[in-house]
């Protein structure tokens, strides 16, 4: 049999072909229209399965099918679940693509095409893998599910109605997503966090109709005078957000990952002149990283009240109105936030003042411990491809489908994006490096071999 290296360079090329054929699928999940590509997107993913021999489901949903697959089983061995989506943002604007987004076209390396990075290439790279594996070592090393839906671009409904009576059939000891990207070009990265949500909105109701703030100013209580009030008042001069009980379930970060955050090439000056400011506030204590990453937050998303057309206009304005979120960390959960929050709203509202509370979505944080065997098993996999070891970040924003995950399968995530920041993945000119494809590959291959290590003493431990 080939040796890996020889398998992979001797099938380089038709691993581009192929997902040249992939991304010439048009499966914008957002096109009703393009029902008949969804189907054929899914159709071609379940047929590379079965070409490994894997036992392949297409899984109707409310929306588009899921592709689910197990490969043959390994008795006394782990279980991964690879995770991505066949599904693609719509490619418009066209003009502004140099080649027509569903025909695929390589230049300087990299391959151009609607879903050449997000989220085909990814997917592909660890179908690939598996491929390599089983024909340089005769099979598997471990158990593999791969779950690939349609609907990732347009909110993962018919996903997130599977998992919620499914749990058992997708049961693994970890989850691989590859749907991202490096922290640089040849820096590549192991996201081991995600920050959650809680958005809400707040309506303000002072008297029964705008008065004149010359005849009654003074003497009633002001909706937007209340509102910029009750808003100062939810954080201090620190930064901290002034709930009650809001940091109690905050895990703190550690020694080590702020070590490894201030490692990190980032310029807080640069990063700050990136988006037109000089410098910046936040909680007291925290540098810019760990506070996009790892620190809950307050923001005002939008806020209304009052006179909004030119000249002056003298009103004490009836209504005033708010938007905010809190971004969450890992152990924060938004029932309980939006408890502390409503103590705290009744606390600052002023007399004369009704206050309307409407709780919009919300969804806690992820976080997989560096301690895990898997992170530090994708660590040796990532540095066996890519010839050095991959940095270890955390996202400030969500990704729903992995809070869900978490939720309803409880194992360890590991988030391995093999794009680059500047792929376009949602813009026109998508692209792909073919050199971090075929590097993903490698990875992967070495990934399967390295959790397959993984004892199952641990994974009983982990289980509980
Ligand atoms: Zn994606």
């Amino acid at each position: 049999m080939p040796t890996l290296e020889n398998y992979l360079e001797s099938n380089a090329t038709r691993f581009e072909d192929e997902l040249c054929d992939f991304v010439r699928i048009a499966s914008v999940s957002a096109d009703p229209n393009r029902k008949g590509e969804m189907v054929r997107a899914a159709q071609w993913v379940a047929g590379q399965l079965r070409s490994l021999n894997f036992t392949v489901e297409i899984i109707p949903t409310s929306g588009n099918p899921l592709v689910f697959a197990q490969s043959p089983h390994v008795p006394d061995a782990p279980t991964v679940l690879v995770y991505g989506h066949y599904d693609v943002q719509p490619a418009e604007p066209l003009e502004k693509w140099t080649t027509p987004p569903f025909e695929p076209a390589k230049r300087d390396g990299k391959l151009f095409a609607r879903g050449a990075t997000d989220d085909k290439g990814q997917v592909l790279s660890h179908i690939k893998s598996a491929e390599a594996v089983i024909k340089t070592q005769g099979k598997l090393p471990l158990n593999m599910k791969f779950l690939v839906e349609g609907e990732e671009e347009v909110g993962s409904v018919g996903l997130g109605e599977f998992l919620k009576s499914n749990a058992e059939k997708l049961g693994s000891d970890c989850i691989v997503i590859s749907d991202g990207s490096q922290f640089a070009p040849g820096i590549p990265a192991i996201n081991y966090g995600l920050r959650g949500i809680a958005y809400y909105e707040i309506h303000l109701q002072g008297p029964n109709r705008d008065l004149h703030s010359g005849s009654f100013g003074g003497s009633i209580t002001n909706p937007a005078n209340a509102l910029a009030k009750i808003l100062a008042g939810l954080i201090d001069e620190k930064g901290r957000v002034t709930i009650p009980g809001f940091y109690d379930d905050v895990v703190p970060l550690t020694d080590r990952e702020r070590r490894q955050f201030a490692e990190l090439p980032f310029v807080e000056q640069e990063y700050f002149r990136n988006v037109g400011v000089e410098g910046a506030v936040g909680e007291e204590g925290y540098t810019a990283l760990e506070r996009r990453w790892a620190r809950p937050t307050f923001d005002i998303c939008g806020l209304w009240s009052g006179y909004q057309g030119e000249g002056a206009k003298t009103v004490l304005p009836a209504t005033a109105g708010a938007k905010i979120s809190f971004r969450l960390v890992p152990n924060q959960t938004p029932e309980k936030i939006a408890a502390g929050l409503k103590r705290k709203l009744a606390e600052l509202t002023p007399p004369g003042i009704q206050l309307e509370f409407i709780a919009h979505h919300g969804g806690p944080g992820v976080l997989v411990s560096l301690e895990s065997p898997y992170i530090e098993a994708a660590a040796r996999a990532i540095e066996f491809a890519f010839s050095r070891r991959p940095v270890f970040t955390r996202e400030g924003g969500s990704i729903p489908i992995v809070a869900k995950f978490a939720e309803h399968l409880k194992v360890d995530i590991l988030l391995l994006g093999w794009g680059q920041e500047d792929d376009n993945a949602h813009s026109p000119n998508e692209k792909f490096s073919l050199d971090d494809f075929h590097k993903a590959i490698k990875a992967s291959a070495k990934l399967w071999e390295e959790l397959a290590k993984i004892s199952g003493e641990w994974r009983v431990e982990s289980g509980e």
